[in-house]
């Protein structure tokens, strides 16, 4: 298997600190246009992985390849989310005191750049572009809403809106519905699954019945690397991860 048509290649990939391999011999492939959940235990490396692909930490060993070609451990932070890769972290960051649109309004501006702001008008097309993100993300009713008076979800959803305003290939998830309700939950997942008609999805979850709505293949990560991968029903079944994660 190489890079080539891939969106994302991680091929032997390490990483460790202060001795300590958190990141122990990794490969991962996903395909344009796919939806991955990744699940593992704590310390399995989840969060590491992602750092690795978002330019946070630079791996000691290995490849880690973009669309085919882009060698993303020759990038920082700020050329990758360039590139076309967007990081949700699990706490949401948005304006409090910004409404709803102007959140998404300010999202498509950091795209464009300050500079480019200042002698900009918003266009026919940014207003389509907010009404667009603002129905795949159910907030299409409250955008005069200040952010502050939004749901706990909500604000997950809003969020995730200002990262698709900047049009990302990739999209990087970590624990969406953690703290969310069960029906806010169930919409999430819907949601996702509308997202990723148009975008390449990794979500990291421990939620293991939102894992099941959505329904995509799974990888366990363990120790750093990749225990098993599949749907949800075969890495369930695998005895690897029965002994190393379910089982615990
Ligand atoms: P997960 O997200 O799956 O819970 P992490 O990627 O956060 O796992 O962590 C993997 C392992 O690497 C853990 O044992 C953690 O303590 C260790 N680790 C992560 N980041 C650092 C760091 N910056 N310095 C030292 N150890 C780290």
């Amino acid at each position: 298997k190489t890079a080539k048509g891939s969106l994302l290649y991680l091929d032997g990939v390490s990483v460790a600190f202060d001795g300590f391999k958190a990141i122990n011999n990794l490969s991962l492939v996903l395909e344009p246009g796919e939806m991955r959940a990744i699940i593992g235990p704590n310390g399995a490396g989840k969060t590491t992985m992602m750092d690795i692909v978002t330019g946070k930490t630079r791996p000691d060993t290995g490849d880690v390849i973009f669309d085919g070609e882009v060698d993303l451990t020759r990038h920082d932070e700020t050329d990758i989310a360039a590139l076309g890769i967007g990081r949700k972290f699990q706490k949401p960051t948005v304006f409090e005191s910004h409404t709803v649109e102007d959140n998404l309004e300010l999202a498509l501006d950091r795209r464009r750049g300050v500079f480019a702001t200042l002698f900009y008008d918003q266009t026919q097309k940014d207003r389509e572009a907010i009404d667009r993100i603002l129905e795949t993300t159910r907030l299409t009713a409250r955008r005069h809403e200040r952010a502050a008076n939004l749901s706990h979800g909500q604000k997950q959803w809003l969020e995730i809106g200002m990262l698709l305003a900047q049009n990302p290939k990739l999209l990087l998830v970590d624990e969406p519905v953690a703290g969310m309700t069960d029906a806010e939950t169930e919409e999430t997942a819907r949601l996702l699954r509308e997202i990723a008609q148009n975008h390449s999805v990794v979500v990291v979850e421990h939620d293991m019945g939102f894992v099941r709505e959505l329904d995509v293949k799974v990888t366990v990560l363990a120790e750093g690397s990749v225990l098993a991968e599949g749907s949800l029903d075969h890495v369930s079944n695998d005895s690897k991860v029965i002994e190393n994660y379910l089982g615990r």
